[in-house]
């Protein structure tokens, strides 16, 4: 048997079903068979006619007691047929399936299932599958349902499922070692194979799914972990002089750091110190300090004489950090410049030739940073912010300008403990769990569009009393055309009807980065009262007169960038006010509304997230570089998650390169799905 067969030659496969095949990612027998179930139907047990309620979805068994009968209505064709059991009768209706005039006999027992109309006693029930008595190809099982394509029926996929199935009956190599199957309880290979299809009853399903999430997440954690291993073991990073203290940057701030921020510095510096280079995750809330960990590690790089790169995802960023970096490292005499899309060629070519030549100390900038023409002379550190908006590839890229130079990553979305675990499994993490001192929590408030009015005029309220507002325009789509008009027409309405006496500017991703910087630098410097944005105001931008953010149409945003956005606010120290503004009525619209109101914790709010989406979302919305998981629900199979993450840093820690025999399966499974990535 081969598993990687073409699914062509299995039977019930021609060209045509091949292609359909093909459109759901299955080629070889082996995707086939590892093509799950998106749910089931249990057709298995038989319930009596009388006992049917209206809307049950229902298997019956019962006597046809009289012959099909064809009616026509109106232009179609419909048959009946009635049935009994002993409980009472029911009637049968298909529309235009005249073939099964002769399908049924008189006195003969069939099952049907199907969805019951009980209307005052009269039982009916539309278009159902059926069997003959003993047999059971539609009904008498629980029957998988799978995630189609159009052409492709559930029955048709079923039965070449079942052809595929065996082929590879009790066939299969176990693909885990003996030692985890026995310690935790988990079913082999094959009977999981066969029974994530088709379960005889629930629990069946249960022990096969739990041993294929099981082998899912572990092979997912073991890759993670040995990448990481990786990275420290091949070649030797810098080991940063532990000489050059970052105290004396410390000491020169304008304020105390907080007790996570030293943490995590230190554990920074300890790595930075290490020979192994350094892979790191910073993460922290919004507000919680992060920019001022980057100057100090940066500090550290520069006074050991190496440069450093910190890449943002937009200029406005880009230019506000350099500002920040400016102010505590100019008088260190470290010299920091911008390297964004926007500059003039000549002063391109100018900075790339003092960059090259060391000149430059650290350089912050946009992924306009990874063209290949941007030359370090000895890049040593690392710092990439907001880390979502790239791709794991962008994050390499930039570390490849140096040699093994020491990475740090830095979010702001906070991703519960577990989860960091797999989505960077590969780095190591620091996160900030406080916040600074005296910062208000910022009241959020959810509203209907019928409040419009009161909400502008509060809006007049703040301005009057010298502050600023934001006003954030609803995400059309991933399109930027339209997201564009939206800010457009918001400006109209703003600026125009509710406040002509006010000056009102809009921003939004369309522009180009001077444009955008000319105006975040006048709503710094006050001249502009409202700012209309896109969310492109999401990441970093600190503006701390701004007190007040209304959010229009707020149920199009998930939770985590809703306290993104909000995260704008309260940066001086007023009292600051977010405004949701919502449309719709669905229950999970007022859930996540009321999660925003009772709230400030972006780690709450993400797990609130992760519940209420799902994971699959979640991965979508990030570019993590991890492959889909086939069958994992990182949300739903959390228990399993932490279990499995116990395990692989135990065996990884005696055997690091799987290399025990009884560690071989496992070795064998990471090289076959992470192939591409991982060499060990
Ligand atoms: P984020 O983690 O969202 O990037 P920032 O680094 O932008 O947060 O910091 C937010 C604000 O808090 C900045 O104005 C910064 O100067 C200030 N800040 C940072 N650390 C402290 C601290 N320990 N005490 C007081 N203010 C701080
Ligand atoms: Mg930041």
């Amino acid at each position: 048997m081969d598993l990687n067969k073409d699914v062509k030659y299995i039977k019930g496969v021609g060209p045509n079903r091949v292609q359909l095949l093909n459109k759901l990612g299955i080629f070889t027998l082996k995707d086939l068979i590892t093509y799950y179930p998106r749910t089931y139907e249990d057709r298995s047990k038989p319930r009596n006619i009388a006992e049917c309620a209206n809307g049950d979805e229902v298997l019956i068994e019962a006597v046809a007691c009289g012959s099909l009968s064809d009616v026509r209505l109106k232009g179609k064709t419909m048959q009946k047929l009635l049935v009994r059991d002993e409980t009472g009768s029911c009637t049968i209706t298909w529309f235009n399936q005249s073939y099964l005039k002769n399908k049924f006999e008189i006195g003969k027992s069939y099952k049907f299932y199907g969805k019951i109309v009980n209307n005052f006693g009269k039982i009916t029930m539309t278009s159902p599958v059926f069997d003959e008595d003993k047999k059971n190809f539609n009904t008498g099982k629980i029957i998988p349902l799978y995630p189609l394509t159009y052409q492709l029926s559930q029955n048709v996929l079923r039965r070449i499922m079942e052809a595929g199935l065996a082929e590879v009956e009790g066939k299969l190599e176990e693909t885990l070692p003996n030692y985890l199957l026995e310690e935790y309880r988990l079913e082999t290979i094959n009977e999981a194979t066969k029974y994530i299809h088709f379960p005889r009853e629930l629990k069946d399903f249960e022990q096969a799914r739990k041993r294929l999430v099981f082998e899912e997440l572990l092979c997912t954690q073991l890759a993670l972990l040995t990448l990481k291993n990786s990275y420290c073991k091949d070649e030797q990073g810098i080991s940063f002089n532990k000489n050059v203290k970052m105290s004396d940057v410390i000491n020169q701030l304008p304020f105390k750091l907080t007790k996570a921020q030293i943490r995590v510095l230190e554990e920074i510096d300890h790595n930075m110190e290490a020979k192994t280079s350094m892979n790191r995750l910073l993460q922290g809330d919004v507000g919680s300090g992060k920019t001022v960990v980057a100057i100090c590690a940066a500090y550290k790089a520069v006074k050991c004489g190496y440069q450093v790169a910190i890449m943002v995802p937009t200029a406005i960023l880009a230019t506000q950090h350099l500002e920040n970096f400016q102010k505590m490292l100019e008088q260190l005499n470290i010299k920091c410049e911008l390297l964004i899309s926007g500059i003039t060629k000549k002063k391109k070519e100018q900075l790339l030739e003092r960059l090259a030549n060391g000149d430059i100390d650290i350089l912050i900038g946009t992924h306009a940073m990874i063209e290949e023409n941007v030359i370090f002379k000895n890049l040593g550190l690392v710092v990439t912010d907001e880390q979502h908006r790239f791709g794991v590839k962008q994050r390499t890229k930039i570390a490849e300008k140096g040699k093994n130079p020491d990475v740090l990553v830095m979010t702001a979305t906070p991703i519960p403990r577990t989860l960091a675990l797999i989505l960077y499994g590969d780095l190591d993490i620091s996160i900030i769990d406080e916040l600074p001192p005296n910062r208000k929590k910022i009241e959020t408030f959810a509203v209907n569009t019928k409040m419009t009015q009161r909400v502008n005029g509060f809006i007049e309220q703040q301005i009057q009393e010298g502050r600023q507002a934001y006003i954030v325009c609803p995400l059309v789509e991933e399109n930027e055309e339209l997201d564009l008009k939206s800010v457009e027409q918001l400006y109209e309405i703003y600026q125009k009807k509710v406040f002509p006496q006010y000056k009102v500017e809009c921003i939004h991703g369309k522009m180009r980065p001077k444009q955008k910087d000319e105006i975040m630098e006048k709503f710094k410097a006050k001249q502009i009262d409202i700012l209309i944005s896109t969310t492109v105001i999401e990441v970093g931008v600190d503006v701390p007169n701004s007190n007040i953010m209304v959010i229009e149409n707020a149920e199009r945003f998930g939770l985590a960038q809703l306290h993104q956005l909000r995260g704008r606010v309260g940066r001086g120290n007023y009292q600051s006010y977010c405004i949701l503004k919502y449309e719709g009525k669905s229950e999970t619209v007022k859930e996540r509304m009321k999660v925003m109101c009772s709230t400030n914790d972006g780690f709450v709010i993400s797990e609130k997230d992760l519940e209420l989406r799902g994971s699959g979302d979640f991965f979508g919305t990030m570019q993590h570089g991890i492959p889909e998981f086939k069958i994992a629900n990182l949300f739903e199979d959390m228990p399993i998650l932490k279990c499995v993450q116990e395990i692989a840093t135990k065996i990884l820690q005696h055997d690091p390169r799987l290399e025990e025999t009884k560690n071989l399966l496992l070795k064998d499974l990471i090289k076959d799905k992470f192939m591409k990535r991982i060499e060990i």
